[in-house]
């Protein structure tokens, strides 16, 4: 496998974008590969190097890189007919209505470009709503590149995660721990009249995956409740990955006041979306006066990649092949570390997975054979990640330096770091699993 023509693209790169990329979580080390073309499960390099691909863009990609024909179809016939116009059309209302249908919080929804985006609309509409400024977030929760969110330390005191944000934004944030129902009844019982909503991923997808133990997400739901805060679920992730078309908060059983959408409700655009009851989400402007607007919001290519996306995944089979490849693909590298790596942890759910270089020893009777699913009775119950915390302890580097790349000569393209989610799609066949489990079986 030789990297020639990338490390030359990556030379160029260098001198024109920041850090060679413009996405940081792209710039793997020593250099990324430069992708040439998709073809089914795989990505071609410059190189002509062919590798498995489970970033799946990070997370849009539901199909893998061939569009079913239908999106394929729509996508060429709503370029062709003039990108966009800066009118409505008739697409928007399509998919707005397949959402409104399928997802259970979603009354009424507002598209934009991306999932920062949406995050930043729900939290000022949250704020508007409530008139209340203070927003309640995890402990390496991930909702884009937003100035109120890009924040850490804990629930006593919370500082911009980044340089240039000032610290005013990180003093209306309270940041507290996933999974951790005490500490949120105690930041209500300290402070639930200023605060506007929560804001969390149903499951965290960006810090490790982290699933929610039994009863948390509804003790979330009953704090809002009593305090009249909005909760919002962050599904940019988990919508129509996780839960099928109902999303992560149809499998969980809980509803929340606001959604936000992105990723896979684009088919591969750029898009993100603020969905929720109507009397809400309504408060936007033109019809509220919550400002919101957007030049390219609800572009009919992305819309319509978007529809016929969704539709073509209610017709077919779609989540029944990625959840049950996903479950082979957990269960044999359960199997694989139980010889191995016995204090590794995999986790995720549906098409989703992740191997968390945990380093806690553990016991390996009766537990969860294909994902960390918090079962209290499980044996390995404490040593099972429970917040961005016990991910971040994690052997990180050992991820990057060693694991990525070995897996990468073995033609397995995963994501760069122990944090970022991995994806099945409907193009990945239970030989290309078999495959990944006896590399990961080489590789660790
Ligand atoms: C990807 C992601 C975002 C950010 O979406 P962008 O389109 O990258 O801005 C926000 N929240 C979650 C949960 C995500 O996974």
């Amino acid at each position: 496998m030789t990297h020639d023509e990338s490390r030359a693209l990556y030379d160029r790169a260098l001198s024109v974008l920041a850090g060679g990329v413009n996405s940081s979580v792209r710039a793997s080390m020593p250099y990324p590969f430069f992708v040439e073309n998709g073809d089914g499960a795989y990505v071609i390099d410059a190189d002509g190097n062919r590798y498995l691909d489970y970033v799946m863009g990070y997370g849009p990609l539901l199909y893998g890189h061939d569009l079913p024909e239908p999106v394929e179809a729509a996508v060429q016939s709503h370029a062709s007919s003039g990108p966009m116009y800066g009118a409505p059309t008739e697409v928007e209302v399509d998919l707005a209505e397949f959402v409104a249908r399928h997802v259970p919080s979603v009354e009424m929804l507002r598209f934009v470009n991306s999932g920062t985006e949406a995050t930043v609309s729900a939290v000022r509409l949250a704020r508007a709503y409530t008139g209340r400024d203070k927003i309640v977030v995890m402990q390496g929760g991930y909702h884009g590149a937003q100035e109120s969110t890009l924040v850490e330390g804990d629930r006593e005191s919370t500082q911009p995660s980044s340089p240039g944000i000032p610290d005013s934004f990180a003093e209306h944030t309270i940041t507290v721990p996933f999974n951790d129902a005490d500490t949120a009844a105690d930041v209500f019982e300290n402070h639930g009249h200023d605060i506007a909503a929560v804001l969390t991923e149903p499951i965290l997808g960006n810090m490790g995956v982290v699933m929610p133990v039994d009863g948390y997400h509804e003790t979330l739901r009953e704090l809002c409740d009593e305090y009249g805060s909005l909760l919002i679920f962050d599904e940019v992730i988990t919508g129509f990955r996780v839960g099928g078309l109902g999303c992560a908060q149809s499998e969980l059983g809980v509803t929340p006041d606001l959604t936000t959408l992105g990723k896979i409700v684009g088919g591969g655009f750029p898009v993100g979306a603020i969905g929720g009851r109507a009397e809400i989400v309504e408060q936007f402007t033109p019809g509220g006066d919550v400002f919101q607007s957007g030049t390219f919001s609800g572009h009919p290519v992305t819309m319509a990649a978007g529809l016929e996306t969704l539709r073509y995944a209610a017709e077919n089979d779609v989540y029944d092949h990625v959840d049950a490849l996903g479950e082979q693909l957990r269960a044999g590298i359960t199997d694989v570390l139980a010889e191995r790596a016995p204090e590794y942890t995999v986790v995720g759910t549906g098409s989703i997975f992740k191997t968390i270089f945990t380093r806690d020893g553990r016991d390996g009777a009766d537990h969860c054979e294909a994902g960390c699913r918090q079962r209290e009775d499980c044996p390995n119950y404490n040593a099972c990640p429970k917040t961005g915390a016990d991910v971040a302890a994690a052997e990180t580097n050992r991820w990057e330096r060693v694991f990525w790349q070995e897996m990468k000569d073995h033609g397995i393209f995963l994501t760069a770091n122990q944090y970022e989610s991995q994806f099945v799609s409907y193009a990945h066949t239970k030989k290309d699993i078999q495959r990944t489990i006896d590399a990961y079986q080489d590789a660790l």
